[in-house]
């Protein structure tokens, strides 16, 4: 077994694990990051295990029409699949957008 630590913090002991099937998700008490610990990191639509690590923003849905960035979630991205958004996320140094919006443009 390997020791986890948290990739933002570097936390390694107030960490919270949630399994969901095969998928131990962690949730790190100091700073908010969320991850899988799971196996390699493997993109799902090449299957490459060449995947670069990023954060992305997890956002509240219920307080008002601000969008507040409540933590972070720890992803892979795929040079191969997703070389422009892994270019934008490297360019930015800061977390990527969350996959949904909790609200609707209108
Ligand atoms: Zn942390
Ligand atoms: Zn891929």
């Amino acid at each position: 077994m390997s020791l986890i630590s948290c990739a933002n913090c570097g936390e390694d002991e107030n960490l919270d694990g949630d399994r969901d099937g095969d998928i131990i998700e962690i949730t790190c008490q100091k700073c908010g990051l969320v991850w899988e610990r799971d196996l390699t990191p493997t993109c799902e639509t090449c299957g490459t295990t060449d995947v670069r690590p990023a954060f992305q923003a997890i956002v509240d849905k219920s307080r008002g029409t601000q969008l507040s960035i409540q933590s972070m979630r720890l992803v892979h991205l795929c040079p191969n699949c997703q070389p422009d958004l892994l270019a934008d996320y490297l360019a930015s140094k800061s977390p990527l957008p969350p996959d949904e919006l909790p609200f609707d443009p209108d």
